[in-house]
């Protein structure tokens, strides 16, 4: 019989810290198989990025898509405006793109700079090239529980949940962070699972009255230390989508992770949890794009 010390018990006590990148890679590794069998058919996927500005963090998303459609032999071309440019140009890039018979998947990075009317640009994407999943069309889609194009970071949180057999259907769900981009979709993705799903945002009084009550904790505020531990329900799963930088430099989420950690089940760390899932889910909405326009040609020359 294994003697356990008093610190071997408090270990076991400790959350399993969910490694995203394992996991991002197990799901990178059955891309490819499809990458595959597109360019058996002669179709390489294809995903065009646009960049406008120099905001250093856009510039290192990007790098990292682009690096990753390469790992996995997406044909990836990349388009890059200064801070000044002129709207009506990105218009008639993104109708040229939505021509090319060679592109999959626009993306066009956020945050634009201000004298951008960001729907004007993201409604003029393809839907069925809008691998972000933000054009109204696809928002609809999500909402009536019908989506071609989930939008990355949720639909990536999904994932986790799904590979780490987190039950999902009657469970109380608590999403801070009300965001078109993660916390309103996360949202009714849950939803959509069955889930009863609480949205709380800046200005919810009292956050940890409803925090509290969650089996399944999402955090996407961009707000270090939001979550302590007396927030949170012993045994919950916890979802830290936020990525902030410190001050001395380091990468930290929105939930105390060290104190959390001793009471939740299961807790997603930063970097390493979320982050590295949101770009395969690009990869596989775009993959997704290719495979579902190669079905329709094939199916229209019959
Ligand atoms: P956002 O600023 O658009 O939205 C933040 C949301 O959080 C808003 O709804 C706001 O009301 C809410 N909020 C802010 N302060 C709050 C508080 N004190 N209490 C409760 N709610 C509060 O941000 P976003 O684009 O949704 O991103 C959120 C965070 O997630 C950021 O840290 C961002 O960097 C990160 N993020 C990570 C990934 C990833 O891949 N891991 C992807 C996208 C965003």
């Amino acid at each position: 019989m294994k003697h356990i010390t008093h610190n071997d018990a408090d270990l076991t006590a400790f959350g399993k810290i969910v490694d995203g990148k394992a996991i991002a890679a197990t799901i990178r590794q059955s891309l490819k198989s499809r990458v595959k069998k597109l360019k058996e058919q002669n179709v390489i996927p294809g995903l065009a990025v646009i960049l406008v500005g120099d905001n250093p963090a856009s510039a290192v998303y990007v790098r990292n898509k682009l690096r990753s459609c390469a790992e996995l032999g997406i044909a990836s071309s990349k388009f890059l405006f200064p801070t000044d440019a002129s709207p009506p140009d990105i218009l008639r890039l993104i109708e040229d793109l939505n021509a090319n018979p060679e592109v999959h998947g626009i993306l066009v990075q956020l945050p634009l700079p201000p004298h951008f009317n960001v729907t004007d640009i993201l409604e003029t994407i393809s839907a069925s090239k809008d691998v972000d999943g933000f054009h109204l069309y696809n928002v609809g889609g999500l909402v009536v529980g019908n989506t071609v194009f989930p939008p990355c970071t949720p639909y990536g949180v999904v994932k986790l949940l799904e590979h780490e057999r987190v039950p999902i259907e009657g469970k109380n769900v608590v999403v801070v962070g009300a965001s078109n981009i993660v916390g309103k979709p996360m949202a009714l993705m849950l939803m959509q699972k069955d889930a009863t799903v609480c949205i709380c945002h800046a200005k919810t009084r009292d956050l940890a009255q409803f925090t509290i009550l969650a089996d399944i904790l999402v955090v996407a505020a961009g707000y270090p230390k939001l979550i302590l531990a007396p927030m949170v329900k012993t045994g919950a799963v916890v979802i830290d989508v936020g990525i902030n930088r410190l001050p001395t430099g380091q990468l930290v989420g929105d939930v105390d992770f060290e104190e959390v950690r001793k009471k939740a089940a299961l807790i997603t760390p930063v970097p390493g949890g979320v982050g590295p899932m949101t770009v395969t889910m690009l990869l596989e909405n775009t993959i997704s794009a290719a495979e579902r326009k190669t079905a329709k040609a094939d199916s229209i020359s019959i």
